[in-house]
C-alpha cells in the first residue's frame, strides 16, 4: 500500500479531541466528550479554552457509582457508554439535573464518545491503517506501529493503557478480509 499516511492528517483531526474541526474534547477531568457539531473548546477542556464549561456526565456516572458502592475514587476515567448500562439511570438524570441547576444555566452539554476517536478513524478509513502496517499487514501490529501513526498524522497525544490496547486492536489487518476484533487480537 503506497497511500501516505500524511494524507490522512486532515481527515485524523476530525476524530481526534479539542481540535477546530472535531467534535470531541478532552475534560480536565481526564473523561471525553462529543458534541453534535464541531465546537470550541470549554474552559474545562484538557487544554482550556474561552469557551464556556462543558457538563461531565461521565464524572457524575463516577460520583454515583462511588455513592452505590460500586466504585472507588481510583476507578477513574474508565467510563465510556457501556457503562450507564449498570446504573440506575434514574439517579444519574437527578444528579445531572441538580449540577444543572447548580451551574445555573452556564454549560454545554455532549454525549460519552463510545470509543476513543483514533480507533474509529482506523475503522473509518482503512487505507490509514494499511498505511502504516504495510509489508508487515500478516504480523501483530506493535507500539512501534502505533508510533508510526503519530507520526504519520503528526499527533502528540498521551495514549493510556486501554486506549494503547484498542488502537493496536483497530490496527490488525485481517488478510482473510473478515473485519477486526478476533481472537488473535489481543496484546500477548
Ligand atoms: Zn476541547
Ligand atoms: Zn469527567
Amino acid at each position: 500500500m503506497t497511500t501516505a499516511l500524511s494524507s490522512y492528517r486532515e481527515i485524523a483531526q476530525r476524530y481526534l479531541p479539542c481540535n477546530p474541526l472535531s467534535k470531541r474534547h478532552h475534560l480536565s477531568c481526564g473523561h471525553r466528550i462529543e458534541t453534535q457539531d464541531p465546537e470550541p473548546c470549554g474552559s474545562n477542556c484538557m487544554h482550556a479554552g474561552t469557551g464556556t464549561q462543558y457538563l461531565c456526565r461521565a464524572c457524575i456516572i463516577q460520583s454515583v457509582l462511588i455513592g452505590l458502592g460500586i466504585a472507588d475514587d481510583n476507578d477513574v476515567g474508565d467510563f465510556d457508554a457501556s457503562t450507564i448500562g449498570n446504573i440506575p439511570e434514574a439517579i444519574v438524570e437527578e444528579e445531572v439535573s441538580d449540577q444543572k441547576s447548580a451551574l445555573g444555566g452556564k454549560f454545554r452539554e455532549g454525549r460519552i464518545p463510545k470509543v476513543y476517536g483514533l480507533v474509529e478513524f482506523l475503522n473509518e478509513n482503512p487505507g490509514a491503517k494499511e498505511a502504516v502496517r504495510g509489508e508487515r499487514r500478516e504480523e501483530k501490529p506493535c507500539v512501534h506501529d502505533v508510533e508510526l501513526l503519530f507520526q504519520g498524522l503528526g499527533l502528540r497525544e498521551h495514549l493510556d493503557v486501554k486506549d494503547l490496547t484498542d488502537v493496536l486492536a483497530a490496527l490488525v489487518i485481517d488478510s482473510r478480509g473478515n473485519s477486526p476484533g478476533d481472537a488473535d487480537v489481543m496484546m500477548d
